[in-house]
């Protein structure tokens, strides 16, 4: 039984993160083995790893959805957070990274830094998440830890810190040793739970001792405390080097290096070890931002347990069991179960009717939560992901998720009418679950569009409805999620003006219209209240209302700076509902004015490929539109970085198997819209639906 009641300097919410393959996974499984949670290990190549639950997980062999679990290693609780290594769901490895204090970021020593180890990782330094890194996989064939360490530096921009050194490499690789303790790990028996901890052999004392300089002459560049005892020639307390590598972790300016492989079961201990000694606890975490929704004004929360209660809503999903839960990420304050909850945004009081602790499949029930733990809540109705929880005598928003744009979309029908019910329900269970899956009704066809963030995406999701919840459905070709935005500045003047016996609607703007660089901004510009301000929010409205659906082809319209800068308004007449239809119709006027554009999302594609099969991929991706931003060679192997238009982009996974003999690998991401160009566009257009 896990105790319940912890203490914040022992809790650790961390993930792992890793290119796909690099064995995060395999580590995780190890992980829960290690720590007692399982008893069993489970392979992925078996399919049958614990945190893989969802059956399309175990038939792909991916990780798709970020479950929390926890385990206790050495009195500490690990709170962890299961990240998506597939690009398609970047945004679930964004969600992870904001609950997080840190994070096991892997790298397979064999491909050293792959591109979406990079995404993850400028990912993580935007949110300064502190990392240690582990080098797995050091049985394998080319295993190279001097060319991982190089890419790390070279490519990462990040300045990693040896607290191990590998001993032996391949089907050579016999343990690690410990630079900080001065010690040797080894492990003779693969599945054993234990392993030996030596004095460092006589044949490798040289080349310890010269790491273990070359660690703490690094910790003196940036500590004063080592620096003057190294400056001095006296000799550090191992207390002192821990304390040193702490600091330098915490504060990202250096990242640990830890050494083993996870599917022969070495090297994972020492690793979680490292977790303790070097991974922040929430009460090193800074004080969490936020706003008062009565005032307006920034506050701040701080991570303990006497500061009021606040909470961020970072997933809801839907148990099989329990139901509807949310995982939340406490970061001041506590909660007992039982007790009520206020939701700024529904401005709702909510009933904690449990509070569980998951472990993949199973749950456990707590009766009290405290700052810093990442626990699941039953009984958050009207709650969605994103969603403040505070206590409601101090209210605060705290800062929410960014999620990016749905990028690609499919038409789904139900087959017959006993489905369509249980589709409904379907998606609205899925939407809820997961912010980057979308879903409208074509007003002009009233057919069902779903959209989400790439092929792989949305195939899961149909997966999903079909075995899930049992709904039998046909479902359309997959289809970009064009853009709309106006390249001309127009200003237009209309009034909505309706007599029809007794009160009337009378509503008048003038707004000006201009492409902006970055997304939608309304200014209000009126003066002398010609424009009474109760009608502005409706104005505003209108607007929003109008940029769902293009001129061109009725996608979405983006960019646009809109001023409201004159109109009036009638005594009796005037109302929301008039301002709000003039501001539409006044905007879809001036779209049309505009000199409108498509846009077409555009991938960033970075692929891997033998030296054989280079000239083929190239060609096929210049056929594809594709623009090719740079290349790199390692050995046999090419790295092709570049972007693409998503259009050219449907099947490429089946693509590039042909191409390759099935030997190059790629991964693709959104990365931004672009004009689709004339020739394409005569193409697009009788196609377009939504
Ligand atoms: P994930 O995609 O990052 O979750 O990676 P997985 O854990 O699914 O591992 C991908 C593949 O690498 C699987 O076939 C694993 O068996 C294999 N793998 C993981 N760790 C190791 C290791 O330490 N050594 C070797 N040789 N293979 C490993």
């Amino acid at each position: 039984m896990i105790q319940t009641v912890v203490e914040i300097k022992k809790i650790r919410n961390m993930g792992l993160v890793a290119h796909i393959d690099a064995g995060k996974t395999t580590t995780t499984e190890r992980i829960l083995f290690y720590t007692g949670r399982i008893h069993r290990i489970g392979e992925v190549d078996e399919g049958t790893a614990t945190m893989d639950w969802m059956i399309q997980e175990r038939e792909r062999g991916i990780t798709i959805t970020s479950a929390a679990t926890v385990c206790l290693w050495k009195d500490y609780t690990f709170n962890l957070i299961d990240t998506p290594g597939h690009v398609d769901f970047t945004a679930e490895v964004e969600r992870s990274l904001r609950v997080l204090d840190g994070a096991i970021i892997i790298f397979d020593v064999v491909n050293g830094v792959e591109p979406q180890s990079e995404t993850v990782w400028r990912q993580a330094d935007r949110y300064s998440v502190p990392r240690i890194i582990f080098v797995n996989k050091f049985d394998r064939v080319g295993a190279d830890f001097a060319e991982t360490i190089a890419q790390i530096k070279k490519k990462l921009n990040a300045a990693p810190i040896l607290v191990q050194l590998p001993c032996g490499k391949e089907s050579g690789f016999k343990g690690v040793f410990d630079l900080v303790l001065d010690k040797y790990y080894s492990w003779d028996d693969e599945n054993s739970k234990s392993f030996n901890t030596t004095n460092v052999p006589d044949e490798f004392k040289q080349q310890v001792k010269k790491y273990r300089e070359k660690l703490i002459e690094q910790l003196a560049n940036i500590d004063e405390t080592v620096a003057e005892k190294y400056l001095h020639n006296e000799t550090l307390t191992v207390e002192e080097i821990k304390a040193a590598v702490r600091k330098a972790t915490i504060t990202c300016k250096y990242f640990p290096v830890f050494c083993g492989t996870s599917l022969k079961n070495k090297g994972i201990q020492p690793l979680l070890d490292g977790v303790i000694d070097y991974l922040p606890s929430p009460a090193d975490m800074p004080p969490t931002a936020g706003t008062n929704p009565e005032t307006e004004k920034p506050e701040i929360r701080l991570p303990n347990e006497d500061d009021p209660f606040s909470a961020l809503i970072f997933k809801i999903q839907i148990d099989p069991y329990v139901g509807r839960i949310a995982f939340i990420r406490i970061y001041s304050g506590k909660i007992t179960s039982g007790e009520t909850v206020y939701c700024p945004r529904t401005e709702k009081m909510e009933r904690i009717s449990r509070i569980l602790r998951m472990h993949a499949n199973n749950r456990e029930e707590i009766k009290e939560a405290i700052a810093g733990d990442i626990v699941c809540i039953v009984g958050l109705r009207g709650m969605s992901t994103g969603d403040t929880i505070c206590d409601s005598k101090k209210p605060i928003v705290l800062e929410s998720m960014d999620f990016p744009e749905a990028v690609i979309w499919v038409s789904i029908e139900p087959k017959t009418t006993a489905d369509e019910e249980k589709l409904s329900y379907a998606l609205g269970r899925l939407t809820e679950e997961d912010p980057t899956f979308r879903v409208k009704v074509d007003k002009e066809t009233s057919q069902t569009i779903i959209s989400g963030m790439g092929e792989l995406h949305l195939e899961i999701i149909i997966d999903r409805i079909a075995r899930e919840f049992n709904v039998d459905a046909r479902v359309g070709k997959p289809q970009v999620a064009y853009r709309e935005s106006i390249t001309r500045k127009v200003i237009e003047e209309t009034k909505y003006i309706r007599q029809s016996g007794g009160r009337g609607q009378y509503g008048h703007v003038e707004i000006q219209f201009e492409p902006n660089t970055e997304g939608y901004e309304f200014v209000n510009k009126v003066k002398g209240g010609n424009v009474p301000r109760e009608y502005v929010p409706a104005v505003e409205k209108g607007i929003k209302e109008a940029l769902e659906s293009g001129p061109i082809a009725g996608y979405q319209v983006i960019n646009v700076k809109a001023t409201l800068i004159d109109g009036s308004y009638h005594e009796v007449d005037s109302s929301e509902l008039a301002f709000k239809m003039a501001a539409a119709i006044c905007s879809r006027d001036a779209f049309r004015k505009s000199a409108p554009i498509l846009l077409e999302p555009i991938m960033k594609i970075s692929i891997i490929t033998p030296d054989s099969f280079v000239g083929d991929v190239m060609a096929d991706l210049n056929a594809r539109r594709g623009r090719i931003t740079n290349m790199e060679t390692k050995g046999t192997l090419h790295y092709i970085t570049g972007t693409a238009p998503l259009s050219e982009m449907f099947g490429y996974a089946t693509v590039i198997r042909s191409l390759s003999q099935g030997r190059a690998s790629y991964t693709m991401e959104p990365a931004h819209y672009e004009q689709v160009p004339k020739n394409i566009l005569e193409d697009i257009i009788p196609a377009v639906v939504v």
